[in-house]
């Protein structure tokens, strides 16, 4: 079964509503005005419930079966929030917000959820009742893990949770994904450390922190390649050095910051906590203390194989065998759909809008022929995973 025929009359207004979102960007939580268009949208297409409010401008929305099933309630998600960036100005939607826009392609990610909204209010073609889940703040903030915090999936009976994002990586329509993990765990450090400055004349009467800092900086480098398994995948960069202002000052303090990526909690775990032992160690090898200040970011987008199986045999129904990839790499990019990963089983799968700029761009634009896909792929895992038995 390819696209949806039914959704596919919906092309046209998925483009509109997704251009209407793309001219209007929000971010973090403050997508009220995206979530308002939702909630309009929704109310439209008459499905059973629309609860708001959820982490601060989330919307949770239920439509309901036929009656029975077996207590399946998937849980589908979009996000709605956009980035703190210039849009290059061209498109005649273009964002009307100042440092503001759609360079994530999340305006899609929301049309095409809406668009399997109407379709499954329109037809109740499944048992039980789905959980739409429409989520701000996914470029940092944590929307997701705060609606996981506020109960959604007690609250909703949710069983499974599916997530699409689109991607520049496929043509149009295709889809891949890989079992397990597929985005990484992102965290990020900051140490100062703290010396006594002087006059560059006289060292001995200082406590140097630049060449503790080098010294740490350097020591850092063997976290990874002394500490770490060599088959696993992890990156510990360090991005910035900071220290002094001029060339006869000793500097008091030094700065360094930098980020980790994981793809497992053990190895993340061991790396955070080598980095406080080789800054303290380091530190304390010339006389300098360091403060080390973690902090916390994404987790591992894990996907469960199961169910990934299951989403990859819709994706094929929806757009053919060969389009659909079981086996894709890894990315080193976060996603906080990973919070509701950790909740309920599901499957993350990206879907692709063919060539173009690629993601946090200032030309990017999501590819609205890649719509009718991604509708008829939710509205389809519903009808499969929940099915009516005639
Ligand atoms: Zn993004
Ligand atoms: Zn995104």
């Amino acid at each position: 079964m390819p696209i949806i025929n039914r959704i596919a009359g919906y092309i046209e207004d998925m483009k509109q509503w997704r251009r209407q979102l793309h001219k209007h960007p929000e971010l973090l939580f403050d997508c009220h005005e995206t979530s308002a268009f939702v909630v309009e949208k929704l109310k439209e297409f008459g499905v059973d419930e629309i609860h708001t409010g959820i982490a601060k401008t989330g919307v949770v929305v239920i439509i309901k079966g036929q009656n029975g099933g077996d207590g399946t309630v998937l849980g589908l998600r979009a996000d709605m929030d956009a980035l703190p960036m210039q849009e290059n100005p061209g498109l005649e939607y273009a964002s009307v917000y100042d440092g503001k826009m759609h360079a994530c392609g999340h305006d899609g990610h929301t049309a095409m959820l809406l668009g399997a909204a109407r379709y499954l209010a329109e037809t109740r073609n499944f048992t039980g009742r789905v959980a739409l889940i429409f989520q701000p703040a996914e470029e940092g903030g944590g929307g997701g893990e705060l609606m996981v915090r506020e109960g959604i999936m007690e609250r909703f009976g949710i069983t499974e949770v599916y997530a699409l994002h689109t991607s520049i990586d496929a043509d149009t329509g295709h889809f891949f994904t890989v079992p397990g993990a597929i985005m990484a765990a992102v965290d990020e450090f900051e140490i100062k450390v703290k010396g006594v400055g002087g006059h560059a004349a006289s060292p001995q009467k200082t406590v140097d922190p630049l060449v503790a800092g080098v010294g740490i900086v350097t020591a850092m480098q063997t976290i990874i390649s002394r500490n770490h398994d060599p088959m696993r995948d992890a990156v510990c960069s360090v991005t910035q050095f900071h220290a002094g202002t001029t060339s006869n000052v000793i500097a008091e303090t030094a700065f360094i910051n930098g980020t980790i990526r994981t793809f497992d909690e053990e190895d993340r775990l061991m790396i955070l906590q080598r980095i406080k032992e080789v800054a303290a160690g380091q530190a304390s090898a010339y006389n300098c203390e360091a403060e080390v200040v973690l902090t916390k970011g994404y987790p591992v987008t894990v996907n469960n194989p199961q169910k990934t199986e299951f989403a990859v045999e819709v994706a094929k129904e929806i757009s053919g065998e060969a389009a659909v990839k079981n086996n894709a790499g890894k990315e080193l990019g976060a996603e906080d759909f990973s919070y509701m990963l950790k909740e309920r089983p599901g499957s993350f799968l990206f879907l692709g809008q063919g060539n173009g700029r690629g993601l946090h761009n200032t030309n990017f634009d999501f590819n609205d022929e890649a719509s009718p896909y991604g509708a008829s792929y939710f509205a389809r895992l519903v009808e499969k995973a929940q099915p009516v038995v005639l």
